[in-house]
Protein backbone atom coordinates (compact mmCIF):
# COMPACT_ATOMS: atom_id res chain seq x y z
CA UNK A 1 0.00 0.00 0.00
CA UNK A 2 3.17 2.08 0.77
CA UNK A 3 4.44 1.30 -2.82
CA UNK A 4 1.11 2.37 -4.05
CA UNK A 5 0.67 5.18 -2.43
CA UNK A 6 3.91 6.53 -3.58
CA UNK A 7 3.07 5.66 -7.49
CA UNK A 8 -0.22 7.57 -7.33
CA UNK A 9 1.58 10.59 -6.41
CA UNK A 10 4.23 10.27 -9.15
CA UNK A 11 1.39 9.64 -11.05
CA UNK A 12 -0.08 12.60 -9.73
CA UNK A 13 2.90 14.93 -10.30
CA UNK A 14 2.90 13.62 -14.23
CA UNK A 15 -1.33 14.45 -14.45
CA UNK A 16 -0.17 18.00 -13.20
CA UNK A 17 2.13 18.14 -15.89
CA UNK A 18 -0.39 16.95 -18.49
CA UNK A 19 -3.29 19.45 -17.05
CA UNK A 20 -1.14 22.35 -17.92
CA UNK A 21 0.76 21.84 -21.05
CA UNK A 22 -1.95 19.94 -22.85
CA UNK A 23 -4.51 22.82 -23.06
CA UNK A 24 -1.66 25.05 -24.13
CA UNK A 25 -0.56 22.84 -26.85
CA UNK A 26 3.29 22.10 -25.25
CA UNK A 27 4.81 18.80 -25.10
CA UNK A 28 4.63 16.65 -21.95
CA UNK A 29 7.90 15.61 -22.33
CA UNK A 30 10.29 18.25 -23.29
CA UNK A 31 11.52 20.02 -21.62
CA UNK A 32 11.54 18.94 -18.35
CA UNK A 33 10.06 20.14 -15.33
CA UNK A 34 10.91 24.05 -14.98
CA UNK A 35 10.03 26.90 -13.17
CA UNK A 36 7.29 28.64 -14.87
CA UNK A 37 8.38 32.11 -13.86
CA UNK A 38 12.14 31.98 -14.15
CA UNK A 39 12.54 28.86 -16.04
CA UNK A 40 15.37 27.32 -14.16
CA UNK A 41 14.70 23.54 -14.16
CA UNK A 42 13.33 21.85 -11.20
CA UNK A 43 15.62 19.95 -9.55
CA UNK A 44 14.89 16.29 -8.13
CA UNK A 45 14.87 16.41 -5.15
CA UNK A 46 12.66 19.70 -5.05
CA UNK A 47 10.27 17.95 -7.19
CA UNK A 48 9.71 14.90 -5.00
CA UNK A 49 5.83 14.59 -5.13
CA UNK A 50 3.35 16.35 -1.97
CA UNK A 51 6.14 16.99 0.04
CA UNK A 52 8.24 19.32 -1.78
CA UNK A 53 5.60 21.78 -1.94
CA UNK A 54 5.78 21.86 1.78
CA UNK A 55 9.20 21.77 2.02
CA UNK A 56 9.89 25.04 -0.23
CA UNK A 57 6.71 26.41 1.25
CA UNK A 58 5.19 26.68 -2.49
CA UNK A 59 7.64 28.71 -3.74
CA UNK A 60 10.61 28.76 -6.86
CA UNK A 61 13.95 28.11 -4.71
CA UNK A 62 15.25 30.08 -7.61
CA UNK A 63 13.06 33.06 -7.91
CA UNK A 64 10.77 32.59 -4.97
CA UNK A 65 7.65 32.46 -7.36
CA UNK A 66 4.28 30.73 -6.15
CA UNK A 67 3.40 27.49 -7.11
CA UNK A 68 -0.74 26.99 -6.43
CA UNK A 69 -0.97 24.47 -4.18
CA UNK A 70 -3.02 22.72 -6.15
CA UNK A 71 -0.29 20.81 -7.53
CA UNK A 72 0.26 18.95 -4.37
CA UNK A 73 -3.72 18.57 -3.49
CA UNK A 74 -3.89 16.67 -6.78
CA UNK A 75 -1.18 14.36 -6.50
CA UNK A 76 -2.27 13.84 -3.03
CA UNK A 77 -5.63 12.83 -3.84
CA UNK A 78 -4.24 10.77 -6.65
CA UNK A 79 -2.51 9.02 -3.78
CA UNK A 80 -5.21 8.58 -1.96
CA UNK A 81 -6.81 7.15 -4.93
CA UNK A 82 -4.23 4.83 -5.93
CA UNK A 83 -4.60 3.21 -2.26
CA UNK A 84 -8.52 3.29 -1.79
CA UNK A 85 -9.49 1.77 -5.43
CA UNK A 86 -6.69 -1.23 -4.51
CA UNK A 87 -8.31 -1.68 -1.20
CA UNK A 88 -12.25 -1.42 -2.28
CA UNK A 89 -11.47 -3.86 -5.11
CA UNK A 90 -8.79 -6.75 -3.41
CA UNK A 91 -10.04 -6.26 0.48
CA UNK A 92 -13.55 -5.41 0.44
CA UNK A 93 -13.86 -7.04 -2.41
CA UNK A 94 -16.72 -4.78 -4.42
CA UNK A 95 -16.11 -5.96 -7.49
CA UNK A 96 -16.73 -10.01 -8.85
CA UNK A 97 -15.01 -11.86 -10.48
CA UNK A 98 -11.96 -10.21 -9.93
CA UNK A 99 -8.59 -12.21 -9.15
CA UNK A 100 -6.23 -11.73 -6.61
CA UNK A 101 -4.19 -8.77 -7.09
CA UNK A 102 -1.04 -11.29 -7.61
CA UNK A 103 -3.14 -13.36 -10.27
CA UNK A 104 -3.12 -10.98 -12.54
CA UNK A 105 -5.89 -8.59 -10.98
CA UNK A 106 -3.22 -5.92 -11.25
CA UNK A 107 -3.59 -5.72 -14.50
CA UNK A 108 -7.45 -4.92 -14.31
CA UNK A 109 -6.41 -2.54 -11.85
CA UNK A 110 -3.92 -0.59 -13.91
CA UNK A 111 -6.43 -0.24 -16.63
CA UNK A 112 -9.25 1.12 -14.13
CA UNK A 113 -6.52 3.14 -12.49
CA UNK A 114 -5.61 4.43 -15.95
CA UNK A 115 -9.10 5.84 -16.96
CA UNK A 116 -9.62 7.06 -12.97
CA UNK A 117 -6.12 9.24 -14.17
CA UNK A 118 -7.84 10.35 -17.13
CA UNK A 119 -11.10 11.51 -15.80
CA UNK A 120 -9.49 13.41 -13.25
CA UNK A 121 -7.78 15.54 -16.36
CA UNK A 122 -10.73 15.39 -17.89
CA UNK A 123 -12.34 16.66 -15.02
CA UNK A 124 -9.57 19.30 -14.32
CA UNK A 125 -9.01 20.89 -17.86
CA UNK A 126 -12.86 20.85 -18.17
CA UNK A 127 -13.30 22.94 -15.06
CA UNK A 128 -10.71 25.28 -16.17
CA UNK A 129 -10.81 25.54 -19.93
CA UNK A 130 -14.52 24.21 -21.06
CA UNK A 131 -12.55 21.36 -23.41
CA UNK A 132 -11.90 18.08 -22.87
CA UNK A 133 -8.89 17.17 -25.30
CA UNK A 134 -9.71 14.08 -27.06
CA UNK A 135 -5.76 13.04 -26.97
CA UNK A 136 -6.79 12.76 -23.15
CA UNK A 137 -10.11 10.62 -24.14
CA UNK A 138 -7.79 8.99 -26.76
CA UNK A 139 -5.24 7.45 -24.08
CA UNK A 140 -7.76 5.57 -22.29
CA UNK A 141 -9.60 4.59 -25.38
CA UNK A 142 -6.45 2.83 -26.73
CA UNK A 143 -5.45 1.54 -23.20
CA UNK A 144 -8.92 -0.24 -23.29
CA UNK A 145 -9.13 -1.44 -26.54
CA UNK A 146 -5.45 -3.23 -25.74
CA UNK A 147 -6.36 -4.29 -22.28
CA UNK A 148 -9.47 -6.08 -23.27
CA UNK A 149 -7.93 -8.07 -25.64
CA UNK A 150 -5.75 -9.47 -22.65
CA UNK A 151 -7.85 -9.51 -19.83
CA UNK A 152 -10.05 -12.25 -20.77
CA UNK A 153 -7.15 -14.85 -20.11
CA UNK A 154 -6.92 -13.37 -16.45
CA UNK A 155 -10.33 -14.73 -15.15
CA UNK A 156 -11.37 -17.75 -14.16
CA UNK A 157 -13.50 -19.98 -16.26
CA UNK A 158 -16.67 -18.45 -16.29
CA UNK A 159 -16.98 -16.49 -19.50
CA UNK A 160 -20.88 -15.46 -18.21
CA UNK A 161 -19.58 -13.40 -15.49
CA UNK A 162 -16.76 -11.80 -17.42
CA UNK A 163 -19.18 -8.49 -18.62
CA UNK A 164 -19.56 -7.86 -15.10
CA UNK A 165 -15.89 -6.52 -14.84
CA UNK A 166 -14.37 -6.78 -18.51
CA UNK A 167 -16.06 -5.55 -21.78
CA UNK A 168 -16.77 -9.51 -22.74
CA UNK A 169 -19.04 -10.08 -25.89
CA UNK A 170 -21.68 -12.57 -26.98
CA UNK A 171 -21.58 -13.74 -30.82
CA UNK A 172 -24.58 -10.60 -31.52
CA UNK A 173 -22.39 -7.71 -29.66
CA UNK A 174 -19.50 -8.73 -31.37
CA UNK A 175 -21.20 -8.34 -34.63
CA UNK A 176 -22.67 -4.96 -33.79
CA UNK A 177 -19.58 -4.15 -32.87
CA UNK A 178 -17.52 -5.16 -35.76
CA UNK A 179 -20.31 -3.83 -38.13
CA UNK A 180 -20.14 -0.80 -36.20
CA UNK A 181 -17.10 0.08 -36.42
CA UNK A 182 -16.16 -0.53 -39.83
CA UNK A 183 -19.56 1.67 -40.34
CA UNK A 184 -17.67 4.83 -37.91
CA UNK A 185 -14.39 3.83 -39.97
CA UNK A 186 -16.70 4.72 -43.68
CA UNK A 187 -17.98 7.99 -41.92
CA UNK A 188 -14.54 8.81 -41.26
CA UNK A 189 -13.94 8.26 -45.11
CA UNK A 190 -17.03 10.08 -46.38
CA UNK A 191 -15.72 12.72 -44.39
CA UNK A 192 -12.05 12.66 -46.03
CA UNK A 193 -13.19 12.24 -49.56
CA UNK A 194 -15.60 15.82 -48.50
CA UNK A 195 -18.86 13.52 -49.31
CA UNK A 196 -20.17 14.78 -45.94
CA UNK A 197 -19.37 17.93 -44.39
CA UNK A 198 -17.90 18.06 -40.84
CA UNK A 199 -20.48 19.83 -38.54
CA UNK A 200 -19.60 23.56 -37.48
CA UNK A 201 -16.94 23.57 -40.54
CA UNK A 202 -17.74 27.26 -41.42
CA UNK A 203 -18.00 28.43 -37.84
CA UNK A 204 -14.20 27.02 -37.65
CA UNK A 205 -13.25 28.00 -41.05
CA UNK A 206 -13.78 31.35 -40.17
CA UNK A 207 -12.24 31.33 -36.84
CA UNK A 208 -8.99 30.41 -38.60
CA UNK A 209 -9.37 33.46 -41.01
CA UNK A 210 -10.25 35.97 -38.33
CA UNK A 211 -7.18 34.25 -36.27
CA UNK A 212 -4.93 34.72 -39.63
CA UNK A 213 -5.92 38.29 -40.13
CA UNK A 214 -5.73 39.20 -36.35
CA UNK A 215 -9.43 40.99 -36.70
CA UNK A 216 -12.11 40.01 -34.21
CA UNK A 217 -14.82 37.04 -34.89
CA UNK A 218 -17.91 38.42 -36.26
CA UNK A 219 -20.84 37.20 -34.80
CA UNK A 220 -22.50 34.31 -36.74
CA UNK A 221 -25.88 32.77 -37.11
CA UNK A 222 -25.10 28.56 -37.03
CA UNK A 223 -28.06 27.01 -38.05
CA UNK A 224 -27.78 23.98 -35.41
CA UNK A 225 -30.49 21.82 -37.03
CA UNK A 226 -28.38 21.55 -40.36
CA UNK A 227 -25.38 20.86 -37.85
CA UNK A 228 -26.75 18.16 -36.07
CA UNK A 229 -27.80 16.79 -39.23
CA UNK A 230 -24.33 16.46 -40.57
CA UNK A 231 -23.32 14.71 -37.47
CA UNK A 232 -26.02 12.36 -37.49
CA UNK A 233 -25.42 11.36 -40.85
CA UNK A 234 -22.03 10.56 -40.29
CA UNK A 235 -23.27 7.94 -37.62
CA UNK A 236 -25.58 6.54 -40.07
CA UNK A 237 -23.54 4.15 -41.76
CA UNK A 238 -22.26 2.65 -38.22
CA UNK A 239 -26.08 1.77 -37.42
CA UNK A 240 -26.91 0.60 -40.67
CA UNK A 241 -23.70 -1.80 -40.80
CA UNK A 242 -24.26 -2.76 -36.93
CA UNK A 243 -27.91 -4.08 -37.86
CA UNK A 244 -26.63 -5.37 -41.10
CA UNK A 245 -23.28 -6.96 -39.35
CA UNK A 246 -26.26 -8.88 -36.63
CA UNK A 247 -28.49 -10.11 -39.11
CA UNK A 248 -25.73 -11.76 -41.51
CA UNK A 249 -23.30 -13.13 -38.74
CA UNK A 250 -25.89 -14.41 -36.30
CA UNK A 251 -28.43 -16.19 -38.53
CA UNK A 252 -29.51 -19.72 -38.25
CA UNK A 253 -27.31 -21.17 -40.77
CA UNK A 254 -23.15 -22.23 -41.32
CA UNK A 255 -22.04 -18.42 -40.94
CA UNK A 256 -23.79 -18.20 -37.93
CA UNK A 257 -22.14 -21.47 -36.72
CA UNK A 258 -19.07 -20.37 -37.26
CA UNK A 259 -19.04 -16.44 -36.23
CA UNK A 260 -20.77 -18.67 -33.09
CA UNK A 261 -17.59 -21.03 -32.22
CA UNK A 262 -14.58 -17.80 -33.62
CA UNK A 263 -16.58 -15.46 -30.71
CA UNK A 264 -16.61 -18.83 -28.12
CA UNK A 265 -13.08 -19.86 -29.08
CA UNK A 266 -11.08 -17.09 -29.20
CA UNK A 267 -11.48 -15.27 -26.31
CA UNK A 268 -9.67 -12.37 -27.23
CA UNK A 269 -12.05 -11.39 -29.22
CA UNK A 270 -14.93 -11.39 -27.32
CA UNK A 271 -12.68 -8.81 -25.15
CA UNK A 272 -11.68 -6.52 -28.02
CA UNK A 273 -15.27 -6.17 -29.65
CA UNK A 274 -16.89 -6.03 -26.28
CA UNK A 275 -14.35 -2.81 -25.93
CA UNK A 276 -15.01 -1.82 -29.40
CA UNK A 277 -19.34 -2.25 -28.37
CA UNK A 278 -18.58 -0.15 -25.17
CA UNK A 279 -16.90 2.51 -26.86
CA UNK A 280 -19.50 3.23 -29.21
CA UNK A 281 -22.84 2.54 -26.80
CA UNK A 282 -20.55 5.07 -24.31
CA UNK A 283 -20.11 7.71 -27.27
CA UNK A 284 -23.24 6.66 -28.55
CA UNK A 285 -25.64 7.43 -25.85
CA UNK A 286 -23.82 10.87 -25.30
CA UNK A 287 -24.20 11.70 -28.58
CA UNK A 288 -27.48 11.17 -29.49
CA UNK A 289 -28.28 13.30 -26.42
CA UNK A 290 -26.76 15.63 -27.88
CA UNK A 291 -28.43 15.44 -31.16
CA UNK A 292 -31.92 15.29 -29.97
CA UNK A 293 -31.47 17.63 -27.54
CA UNK A 294 -29.87 20.45 -29.83
CA UNK A 295 -32.82 19.71 -32.23
CA UNK A 296 -34.97 20.17 -29.58
CA UNK A 297 -33.80 23.57 -27.99
CA UNK A 298 -32.32 24.32 -31.23
CA UNK A 299 -29.19 25.40 -29.22
CA UNK A 300 -25.64 23.10 -29.04
CA UNK A 301 -26.28 20.59 -25.90
CA UNK A 302 -23.48 18.64 -24.85
CA UNK A 303 -19.88 18.56 -26.70
CA UNK A 304 -18.31 16.58 -28.72
CA UNK A 305 -15.36 16.10 -25.85
CA UNK A 306 -18.16 14.65 -23.73
CA UNK A 307 -18.76 11.83 -26.74
CA UNK A 308 -15.07 11.00 -26.27
CA UNK A 309 -14.77 10.67 -23.12
CA UNK A 310 -17.56 8.44 -22.39
CA UNK A 311 -16.43 6.47 -25.60
CA UNK A 312 -13.30 5.93 -23.68
CA UNK A 313 -15.01 4.50 -20.33
CA UNK A 314 -16.91 1.75 -22.42
CA UNK A 315 -13.65 1.07 -24.00
CA UNK A 316 -12.53 0.24 -20.62
CA UNK A 317 -15.34 -1.11 -18.91
CA UNK A 318 -18.05 -1.89 -21.67
CA UNK A 319 -21.04 -0.48 -22.46
CA UNK A 320 -22.84 -1.06 -18.75
CA UNK A 321 -20.92 1.38 -17.17
CA UNK A 322 -21.18 4.69 -18.91
CA UNK A 323 -24.55 4.04 -19.77
CA UNK A 324 -25.76 3.99 -15.91
CA UNK A 325 -23.10 6.84 -15.25
CA UNK A 326 -24.63 8.91 -17.94
CA UNK A 327 -28.19 9.07 -16.39
CA UNK A 328 -26.84 9.39 -13.39
CA UNK A 329 -24.26 12.42 -13.92
CA UNK A 330 -27.49 15.13 -13.82
CA UNK A 331 -27.85 14.35 -10.07
CA UNK A 332 -24.17 15.21 -9.28
CA UNK A 333 -24.66 17.93 -11.51
CA UNK A 334 -27.66 19.22 -10.30
CA UNK A 335 -26.33 20.52 -6.83
CA UNK A 336 -23.82 22.22 -8.03
CA UNK A 337 -25.56 24.36 -11.33
CA UNK A 338 -28.16 25.68 -8.95
CA UNK A 339 -25.12 26.99 -6.72
CA UNK A 340 -23.93 28.24 -10.01
CA UNK A 341 -26.88 29.84 -11.02
CA UNK A 342 -27.04 31.65 -7.59
CA UNK A 343 -23.30 32.55 -7.04
CA UNK A 344 -22.23 33.30 -10.40
CA UNK A 345 -25.74 34.05 -12.14
CA UNK A 346 -24.38 31.18 -14.91
CA UNK A 347 -26.70 29.25 -16.52
CA UNK A 348 -23.99 26.68 -18.72
CA UNK A 349 -21.52 24.54 -16.26
CA UNK A 350 -18.94 22.14 -17.76
CA UNK A 351 -20.56 18.75 -18.16
CA UNK A 352 -17.29 16.41 -18.01
CA UNK A 353 -16.74 16.34 -14.47
CA UNK A 354 -19.94 15.31 -13.65
CA UNK A 355 -19.83 12.60 -15.84
CA UNK A 356 -16.51 11.74 -14.36
CA UNK A 357 -17.88 11.58 -11.14
CA UNK A 358 -21.14 9.27 -11.97
CA UNK A 359 -18.77 7.23 -13.73
CA UNK A 360 -16.22 6.68 -10.59
CA UNK A 361 -19.19 5.85 -8.60
CA UNK A 362 -20.50 3.77 -11.10
CA UNK A 363 -17.15 1.76 -10.93
CA UNK A 364 -17.03 1.23 -6.57
CA UNK A 365 -20.69 0.75 -6.68
CA UNK A 366 -21.25 -1.70 -10.08
CA UNK A 367 -22.50 -4.27 -8.05
CA UNK A 368 -25.36 -3.06 -6.44
CA UNK A 369 -26.11 -0.70 -9.30
CA UNK A 370 -26.41 -4.12 -11.23
CA UNK A 371 -28.58 -6.28 -8.86
CA UNK A 372 -31.22 -3.17 -8.36
CA UNK A 373 -31.09 -2.91 -12.02
CA UNK A 374 -31.38 -7.00 -12.52
CA UNK A 375 -34.91 -6.80 -10.65
CA UNK A 376 -36.26 -4.54 -13.33
CA UNK A 377 -34.31 -5.45 -16.83
CA UNK A 378 -33.30 -9.25 -16.07
CA UNK A 379 -30.86 -10.03 -16.94
CA UNK A 380 -28.75 -6.66 -18.01
CA UNK A 381 -26.52 -7.93 -20.71
CA UNK A 382 -27.04 -8.59 -24.53
CA UNK A 383 -26.50 -12.31 -25.40
ZN1 LIG B 1 11.56 30.38 -10.49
Amino acid sequence: MVFLFCLGASVGSFLNVVVYRVPAGLSIVRPGSHCFSCQAPIRWYDNIPILAWFYLRGRCRNCGAKFSIRYALVELFTAILFVMVYKGYFYLGLREPMPAFTHWGWLIYAGHMALICVLLTATLIDAEHWIIPLSVSYTAAIIGLGLSAVWPYCLGEHTQNYWRIIPYAGPKMAAAALGGGLGLLSGLILLKLGLIKRSFAEVEALEKECEQKGVEMPEMKVPIRREMLREAMFLTPSVVLGVLFIKILTGENSVGQWWNSVIIQQKWCAGLLGSLFGFMIGGGVVWATRILGSVAFGKEAMGLGDVHLMAAVGSVLGWVSPTVAFFVAPFFGLGWALLSLVIHRRREIPYGPWLSLATVAVMILFEPIMDYLEVFFIPPVIP
